[in-house]
């Protein structure tokens, strides 16, 4: 039985609440704010550094753990809305977004580009590389969504959104309708086209009117087009809970579900379609499960002597090449190799007779489990050990403000939990995802084969896919990490 967050007592009326979005909103501007400023004027040495630390040890921490109990919450809070919100009034921003990159194309590579820059410019250590970064984000969102209709940015650019969505699929909750005969009965359909001034329906035909003859925007309507009524799962979805208000039936909630359940399902979702159709959304679910463990290889110690191999190898002591190439095979090359060999024999063992494109883009998703369990421990990492870090820049920044009574920073602060929780917690969310990864595999082959015999052989494979990806994470986890963005590692 599913429950409603939006009636849950006090989270319910606060989400409920009109403006709740933009409080949440402008509180992260004012973060981001603090970051930009003291990235680009403040000490550059990262632990000292609001930029150093917030978003590399508590934003991360914090997405991670949102994600895992809740939902996309960060999209929701999102500051760079704000700046898009105002590109909007400012430009109107009608023109169609490309038909070409109507995919997860453009995204996959921007998230491809972001990973690699942020271990080839060591990003998480340089405060004002972040900064700019920040900035640089605000100007995209500003731009691309003062230009096109709806939410361009966070539907076909925003790497973090990407990464936000895919994650979510394994969400416990989602942003659904509360009954489908409401729907069925609704003659307005306001989720999707936004409520304005003039009276209109179905029925009076003048929803066929174009945007500027219906007279004031009201109330947007989901600007991301995920019509309610076949919306399906948190694919595309930010949380803004446009659809929310704009529902004269209040007929839509933030309900309770199976975590994971979508990666099994494949209906016709509104605004994606077929999760089995959309070989660049299994593409982009392949990318982030392969990068979730990338990323880690990142911050170990023996990828020292890997770098020092890959430059021999090609002749170059450039870090920036040398990390490409690691990336580039990490995340695309090996993971792509691995993928169709699991579907060959997926295809072979189940009798499917399906191409192994068609099998990749059917199965891939079974994988995001294993990826997001290695996302949590790795994340989880950074922010437990430095989590209290943000106490001393606060007295620190606070000093720098002028305000004495904060006191001497005390930089030993630093974890939030003993060091020795900290291996058998990140192993207990890379081995559950792992766990997951396997009975949805199961899942996708009961439905595409049938059950018996059949969905598991299907399944295996992938199985083993997610096995060795384990394996590979514990491998990971019990090499030395760095501990960035605190003084222990900093
Ligand atoms: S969610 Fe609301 S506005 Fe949208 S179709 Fe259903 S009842 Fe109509
Ligand atoms: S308006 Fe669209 S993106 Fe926003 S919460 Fe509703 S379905 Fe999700």
């Amino acid at each position: 039985m599913s429950r409603d967050l939006l009636k849950a007592p006090l989270l319910g009326p606060f989400l409920g609440w009109r403006h709740a979005r933009t409080v949440l909103q402008v509180v992260m501007l004012a973060v981001a704010v603090l970051v930009m400023v003291d990235g680009f004027w403040g000490p550059q040495l990262a632990p000292k550094n609001m930029a150093g630390v917030l978003p590399w040890v508590h934003w991360r921490g914090f997405v991670a753990l949102a994600l895992l109990v809740a939902g996309n919450l960060f999209c929701m809070a999102c500051p760079f809305m704000l700046p898009r919100r105002l590109a909007k009034k400012l430009f109107r921003g009608e023109r169609h977004w490309p038909r070409l990159l109507r995919t997860k194309w453009l995204a996959l590579l921007l998230l491809l580009v972001f990973l690699w820059a942020y271990e080839a410019y060591d990003l998480w250590s340089s405060p004002f590389l972040t900064a700019w970064l920040a900035l640089a984000y605000f100007a995209a969102a500003f731009v691309i969504d003062g230009f096109f209709r709806g939410a361009a940015f966070c539907k076909h650019v925003c790497p973090i959104g990407q990464f936000h969505f895919v994650n979510s699929l394994a969400s416990p909750t989602e942003v659904a309708i509360r009954s489908p005969e409401v729907c069925a009965a609704c003659r307005t359909r306001d989720c999707i086209v936004g409520r304005y001034e003039k009276p209109r329906g179905l029925d009076t035909g003048t929803t066929a009117l174009r945007p500027r003859e219906r007279g004031k925007l009201l109330q947007s309507g989901c600007e991301l087009w995920l019509y309610q009524e076949t919306k399906a799962g948190n694919m595309d979805c930010t949380f803004c809970l446009e659809c929310v208000h704009a529902c004269p039936h209040d007929n839509v909630g933030i309900l309770t579900r199976p975590p994971a359940s979508e990666l099994w399902e494949d209906p016709q979702r509104a605004g994606v379609g077929r999760f089995s159709r959309r070989p660049d959304l299994a593409a982009l679910a392949l990318f982030l499960t392969s990068a979730a463990f990338i990323n880690a290889l990142g911050m170990v110690t023996p990828v020292y002597a890997l770098e020092e191999w890959i430059g021999r190898a090609l002749g170059t002591t450039s870090e920036p090449l040398v990390l490409g190439t690691l990336f580039l095979t990490g995340t695309v090359a090996l993971p792509g190799l691995l993928a169709a060999g699991a579907a060959k024999t997926s295809a072979v063992l189940s009798k499917s007779g399906r191409s192994v494109i068609q099998e990749a883009t059917r199965y891939a998703y079974a994988l995001v489990p294993v990826g997001f369990g290695m996302w949590i421990a790795h994340y989880l990492f950074h922010f437990l050990i430095g989590g209290l870090t943000i106490i001393p820049l606060t007295q620190e920044y606070l000093g720098f403000l002028g305000f004495s009574f904060a006191g001497t920073p005390a930089w030993a602060l630093g974890p939030l939990v003993p060091e020795a929780w900290l291996l058998p917690l990140e192993l207990l969310f890379l081995e559950l995802g792992f766990l997951v990864s396997v009975a949805v595999a199961y899942r996708i082959g009961l439905r595409e084969v049938g059950p018996g015999a059949r969905a598991a052989k299907a399944a295996a494979p992938w199985g083993l896919l997610a096995f060795l990806l384990s394996l590979a994470g514990i491998w990971l986890l019990l090499q030395p990490m760095e501990m960035r963005g605190t003084f222990m590692g900093g």
